[in-house]
């Protein structure tokens, strides 16, 4: 696996560098290559809820397409499910030979929505983090992780080129790790879906039923099912397992160690493999672009879902007694508060 420390920031600064979108990424891209010295133009739909944000932060904004026309690089950063259309109907046009088309995550163009002309470099830049950290760690003066992959390379200096992009946002202060868009794509889907969103969210239901449904208050079942499951996390997050298991007392390492594999059994696995199946056969991919298609009404009702599961409520009573937890920020307009610890993934 190469990872690259280091990259020729002239690369970067001699092009003008269209971001299209102004959200969780779109916001920390644009900044952090504004601040490395590049020339950045925003690009956002007519009655944009972030231009405000954008031209405040001393940005030029312009609709996508007048970006997509003056950018040497034209960075997609507005939702995977909004790439195919943003694409056709702004950005095709504008991408004429000797440009690139840049990404912030692999599906659009690994899942054929976006399918771009011979003639210009594709290449994507993630970094290993949510927009907000991606923009607080630069401004503390590092980096984020970050992947870059390169799709085609028509210039013959799409690798430099994408290499350098990843310095100017901050990438090569904690490393830039060099993939395809096949495995950025398909292991952050798998990711998101076994282990970080999905994975954690029936294993914290499931916890919290089973103690509820034995005739514990809801109250304990939170704070042992999701509360504390933060603190845990942390703890992988700074030294891996043996920091969390060092930490916590001989009893829990015990439990754990014992009956961990009861609870995530080789059936599980075995299911993992199969949803790693859906998402290399582009399975996945087609229920969700098609769900979008018809407005989205699935995701919408299992988000509902979601959101009436007991654990919502009495997580909404607790965490109104406990101060400390307010959120600081809005993020994007989604609701979610800045992480105090840094998070490291990008789901
Ligand atoms: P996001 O915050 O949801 O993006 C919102 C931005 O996209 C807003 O500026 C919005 O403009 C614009 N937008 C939405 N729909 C649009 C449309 N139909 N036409 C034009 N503009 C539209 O997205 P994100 O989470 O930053 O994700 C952007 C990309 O980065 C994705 O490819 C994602 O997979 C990747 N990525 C995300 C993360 C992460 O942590 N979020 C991490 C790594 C990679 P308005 O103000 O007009 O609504
Ligand atoms: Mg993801």
């Amino acid at each position: 696996m190469t990872v690259h420390y280091q990259a020729d920031p002239s690369v970067i600064r001699s092009k003008t560098v269209a971001v299209i979108g102004y959200g969780s990424q779109g916001h920390a891209h644009s900044l952090n290559l504004r601040d490395s010295g590049v020339d950045v133009v925003v690009g956002l739909r007519a009655g944009s809820a972030s231009a405000d944000e954008a031209r405040e932060a001393g940005l030029e904004v312009v609709s996508p397409a007048e970006a997509a026309q003056r950018g040497d690089v034209i960075m997609l950063l507005v939702p995977d499910q909004h790439h195919k259309s943003v694409y056709e109907e702004s950005v095709r046009e504008h991408l004429t030979p000797g440009k690139a088309l840049a990404v912030g995550h692999g599906f659009s163009v690994h899942y054929d929505q976006v399918a771009p002309p011979q003639g210009v470099d594709v290449f994507l830049v993630a970094p290993k983090s949510p927009g907000h950290l991606v923009r607080r760690v630069y401004t503390e003066g590092g980096g984020v992780p970050c992947l870059v992959a390169i799709h085609q390379d028509a210039t013959g200096g799409a690798l430099d080129l994408a290499l350098s992009y990843a310095d100017a946002i901050g990438g090569t202060h904690a490393g830039v790790i060099e993939t395809t868009f096949k495995d950025e794509t398909e292991t952050d889907l798998f990711g998101e879906q076994a282990v970080l969103c999905g994975g954690s969210e029936a294993l914290i239901k499931a916890g919290f039923e089973t103690l509820v449904e034995a005739g514990y208050p809801e109250e304990l079942a939170y704070f042992e099912c999701l509360h504390e499951l933060k603190l845990i996390v942390d703890l992988y997050y700074e030294g891996g397992l043996a920091r969390m298991n060092h930490s916590v007392s001989d009893t829990a390492e015990y439990g754990g160690h014992a009956i961990g594999n009861r609870i995530i059994t080789d059936t599980v696995k075995g299911e993992m493999k199969k949803v790693l199946g859906e998402i290399q056969s582009g399975a996945f991919a087609r229920e969700f672009i098609a769900d979008q298609a018809e407005g989205g009404t699935k995701l919408a009702s299992m988000r509902a879902a979601s959101e009436a599961h007991p654990l919502e409520t009495v997580g909404k009573k607790l965490r109104g007694m406990m101060g400390w937890l307010k959120p600081k920020a809005a993020s994007s307009g989604d609701g979610a508060s800045e992480p105090a610890v840094p998070a490291s993934a990008s789901a």
